[in-house]
């Protein structure tokens, strides 16, 4: 079987244009049909990750769940390519495709330049994102391998033996699946190398309808067996999957919705790896519809929950008109102080404040009333973060933000709409430019709520 992630194929990708290329494994010139560029490739080197030392079972669990929660950084150097997520915008893919080949060229001459190795490998993560269900294959091929063939660090290699391998099971190619993962390393004590193990024996298992391996490899719950951030949702799937193949589409089911709130925007991360595996695995096919009203259920009760502290303030505002009227009513003012000033500022004060705050109140348990029909009935879209602004409200000194986004929602062409959501200046900083998961509703067209 020759699919486009064979073991016994060599394909590099041209360090002008991306194209992929097929090359001797004995190594030889060759020229890019598309962009014509020269390519001269070395024999194909030994990529097989060195296994690690022996480690008591047990030791190595504890050193793997200690570098566990830790999110992927972004390598400095590439801040004006990728977000700090992964993304690359559609119109700087060319260029992040130069920048590619330039460090994989520059790799092949420093191969112990440690910090050209993580942008390379940050890099291809952040291309083959781009390029997953384009259905371009060979060029994805071209993508692993050639950074395979560069980087020497076994965590690296690991990762990008994982990715050819699971790709190769993807397209039913068993036998390659199984030859890149021979090779990878299955005793690391390196958090990311060993998941990267693990899900891809599950991927395999999965693709092979064996449930029991995937649940060896992943443990049977989120809690039993640490993973890499960046292959949480994967692990959610793959183990969700196999719960259902097994007759328990409840536990499926409970596993996602879990993670979809828990993990916030992620949500929206478990949909697109189940969409990105082959339609004949039927991947969470009874649990994920469930997952995802359940889930929605979470965002409406928590965007609503904004009533409460409405409810707080308008109550407030009466219980200081009632105390200043009891005061009135049991000590009344006789007609001398009636015509003096404290009495004035008295009366001010009981409807003024009672006033602004009920209005106050009334507002917020209107717009948590909004949000709440917006994410229990409203659609599914994208939106990027423009501008985050204070509105000069606080509750329990956590500021009240504006977003300010650009929407993007199927069908539609983008538009911007707005919301209000309590959070610290810190992490409202972060989500400046993110693509961030939103629900919106035609009868509320500037506003918005965030899955996140
Ligand atoms: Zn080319």
């Amino acid at each position: 079987m020759n699919t486009s992630f064979s073991y016994r194929l060599r394909v590099l990708a041209c360090d002008g244009c991306g194209a992929a290329v097929e090359l001797p494994h004995g190594g030889g010139h060759g020229r890019c049909h598309r962009c014509g560029s020269p390519m001269v490739a070395p024999m194909r080197p030994e990529t097989a990750v060195p296994r690690s030392p022996p480690m008591q079972e047990q030791v190595r669990m504890t050193h793997l769940r200690q570098q566990d929660g830790r999110p992927q950084m972004r390598p400095p150097g590439l801040e004006a390519l990728v977000s700090p997520t992964g993304e690359i915008d559609a119109w700087k893919l060319g260029e992040a495709r130069q920048v590619w080949g330039a460090t994989r060229a520059h790799l092949r001459s420093q191969p112990s330049d440690l910090a050209a190795a993580e942008r390379l490998v940050f890099l291809t993560m952040a291309l083959s994102n781009a390029m997953a269900g384009s259905g371009d294959e060979l060029g994805l091929r071209a993508l692993y391998e050639g950074a395979l063939e560069v980087l020497a660090l076994p965590r690296h290699r690991q990762l990008m033996r994982g990715y050819l391998a699971r790709n190769a099971a993807r397209l039913g190619d068993l036998e390659s699946a199984q030859a890149w993962l021979a090779g990878c390393d299955p005793g690391s004590d390196d958090l990311q190398t060993d998941s990267v193990y693990r899900i891809t024996q599950a991927y395999i298992a999965t693709a092979t309808n064996d449930p029991p391996s995937v649940l060896r490899a992943l443990g049977g719950s989120e809690v039993d067996v640490p993973i890499h951030d960046t292959m949480d949702p994967i692990a959610v799937v793959l183990r969700a999957n196999a719960w259902e193949r097994m007759g328990n589409v409840e536990v499926a089911r409970g596993m996602l919705a879990r993670f979809m709130t828990s993990q916030g925007g992620l949500g929206a991360a478990v949909e697109s790896v189940a969409k990105v595996m082959p339609a004949h695995w039927q991947v969470c096919a009874q649990s994920l519809q469930g997952a995802r009203m359940e889930h929605r259920r979470h965002v409406a009760k928590r965007a609503g929950s904004g009533a409460g502290a409405g409810w707080v303030l308008l109550l407030s505002g009466l219980a200081v008109a009632v105390v200043f009227l009891g005061g009135t009513i049991s000590d009344p003012p006789d007609a001398g102080e009636l015509a003096t000033g404290p009495l004035l500022l008295g009366l001010l004060f009981a409807v003024g404040l009672p006033a602004g705050l009920g209005l106050l109140g009334l507002r917020m348990i209107r717009g948590a009333k909004r949000q709440k029909i917006i994410a229990e009935s409203g659609l599914q879209g994208q939106a990027r973060v423009l501008a985050l602004n204070r509105t000069g409200t606080e509750i329990n000194d956590v500021p009240v933000m504006r977003v300010d986004v650009e929407v993007s929602v199927a069908g539609r062409a983008p538009f911007r709409a707005s919301t209000k959501k309590l959070m610290q200046p810190h992490e409202a900083s972060m989500l400046i430019g993110r693509e961030v998961p939103i629900l919106w509703h035609p009868k509320y067209p500037d506003e918005v709520v965030l899955e996140v």
